[in-house]
């Protein structure tokens, strides 16, 4: 193929060896960055090499031969435009709205891929060969849908569009017709790469099929598509790579598409479904359709004072800290109520759901930000043992990672989902601001446990409250 497509780069020329160990510093720095982010410790230090990884990736594309002087100011606008828009939503997009922002990147990530795909085909045909013919049109597909797909996923997710899965008889047929025709149209241009008519048609298909996989998936499953969409950009950069023979590109896409594999599997672990089950199940409609959930019987309330008194007297308190506590930027009040229940002597621990939240890691992040000690975070696994032995658990903002219908009630979209068994503590206080379900809209039953008390209100507010009446400060104030 590369006949048809290069840069004109003499491989044995001191640019090419530059260029080369750009790019192979450039990779060094993308693994470590992978590798650092899986620890919370090491965290800070592994988005430092995943910087330096794109920047040492982007100086190496910079001196490649064949950019013109137009080339260069065109790059400039471009990187002033990225940056233009980059810059406010890193610094203003709130924690809770990471997912729909991790989707628009991978939409306009994908977007250009597609776009250069598009491009060199443009360039170079009828001159390519069979094989880059087919890696060309699957990247462009790929590039396509992943662009219309993450628009979709974050406008679901941001509830622009309708959160609620949209289903009809024969869906998978007429997705997969569309697909099927894209194949058709690859398959025809790697015999005669000639027909540059078949590339609109192509793009077309992609960008259909994106929408079309999304409608039918619920709001609920989004941040695991936007894992998967993430892998097939991954795998679309690593296609291009291949058509630009650009090894840079074609490691970097290669460790974007696996991770963004692993995260999304590891996601379906932790919430027990299977890929088919998110993709194809309608995940969200369940409920409505089944309507078991009906009268669960009464439910207790604790004053601040009552709550306060019961957490002041207790020898170990576990924190469950949950979606709403992302929502109220509750967690510097969190650490706060742990300092002062530590200050009277009770041991106090964090549990930490795989998925509370909206994304995997977002209690982890904002604990972190608000300086918890990472040691005293414990995972599902190491937490549950221990909960019969435990004198209260502080659910707060959490929901369905709490919820013990997981356990048995068979018709429930969460079925099967590992839990955090917090009904097994001596008591339970759950702070939310009202009786609404969680994310997956269904009833939680520990609401209605003999052991559970509500404390209603907003987490920062309630934690506010019990800070208080912990540190004894409201009896000194009404003395
Ligand atoms: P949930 O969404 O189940 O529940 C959050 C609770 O927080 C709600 O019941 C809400 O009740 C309460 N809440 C909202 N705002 C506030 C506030 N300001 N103060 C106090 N409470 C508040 O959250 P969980 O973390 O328990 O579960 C996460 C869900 O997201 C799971 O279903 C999981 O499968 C799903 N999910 C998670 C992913 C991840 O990677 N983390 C990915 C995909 C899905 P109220 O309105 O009454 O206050």
């Amino acid at each position: 193929m590369t006949e048809a497509v290069h840069y004109f780069l003499d491989p044995n020329s001191a640019r090419a060896v530059i260029i080369g160990l750009l790019y192979l510093a450039g990779a060094i720095g993308f693994v470590l960055s992978l590798k650092w982010m899986s620890d919370a410790k090491t965290a800070r230090k592994g988005i430092f090499a995943g910087e330096m990884g794109f920047l040492l990736a982007v100086i190496g594309t910079l001196i490649m031969p064949g950019i013109t002087s137009t080339g260069y100011i065109y790059i400039a606008i471009a990187l002033l435009i990225g940056a233009a828009i980059g810059v406010p939503l890193g610094l203003l997009v709130p924690m809770t709205a990471m997912p729909q922002r991790i989707a628009l990147s991978h939409a306009f990530g994908a977007l250009a891929a597609g776009l250069v795909g598009i491009v060199e085909f443009f360039n170079y045909t009828p001159q390519i060969s069979g094989f880059v013919m087919a890696v060309l049109g699957i990247e462009i597909v790929l590039g396509c849908l992943v662009f219309t797909g993450s628009l979709m996923a974050a406008g679901k997710l941001q509830e622009i569009l309708p959160q609620r899965p949209f289903v009809y008889p024969g869906q998978i047929f007429v997705n997969f017709g569309v697909l099927g025709v894209a194949v058709g149209f690859i398959v025809a241009l790697v015999i005669n790469p000639g027909l540059t008519w078949a590339i609109p048609i192509i793009i077309v298909c992609g960008l259909v099929f994106g929408v079309f996989l999304i409608i039918p998936i619920g709001g609920a499953d989004m941040p695991t598509v936007i894992a998967l969409l993430n892998a097939y950009a991954g795998i679309s950069a690593a296609l291009l790579g291949f058509v630009l023979s650009n090894n840079l590109l074609i490691v970097a896409g290669a460790l974007d598409g696996m991770s963004g594999l692993i995260l999304a599997i590891v996601m379906c672990r932790a919430m027990n479904r299977s890929f088919s089950n998110v993709l194809f199940g309608a995940f969200g409609q369940l409920e409505e359709a089944t309507g078991e959930h009906g009268e669960m019987g009464s439910i207790r309330t604790a004053s601040y004072d009552e709550a306060g008194d019961i957490l002041k007297n207790s020898r170990l308190v576990v924190i469950v800290p949950g979606y709403g506590m992302a929502v109220a930027q509750a967690q510097h009040k969190v650490r706060e109520l742990a300092d002062t229940l530590a200050a009277e002597g009770v041991e106090v621990k964090y549990a930490i759901h795989p998925v509370a939240g909206r994304m995997p890691g977002h209690m982890n992040v904002l604990l972190a930000e608000a300086q918890v000690p990472y040691d005293q975070l414990l995972d599902m696994e190491e937490i549950n043992p221990e909960f019969p032995q435990v004198d209260v658990v502080l659910v707060l903002g959490a929901n369905d990672v709490v919820n013990p219908s997981a356990r048995h009630m068979k018709s429930s979209p969460i079925y099967g989902m590992p839990i955090l068994d917090v009904d097994k503590a001596a008591c339970v206080m759950v702070v939310k601001r009202s009786m609404r379900p969680g994310f997956a809209g269904v009833e939680n039953e520990l609401f209605f446990n003999e052991k559970t008390l509500m404390v209603f209100g907003d987490a920062k507010d309630v934690m506010g409250e019990l800070i208080t009446e912990v540190s004894g400060n409201r009896d000194s104030i009404n003395v």
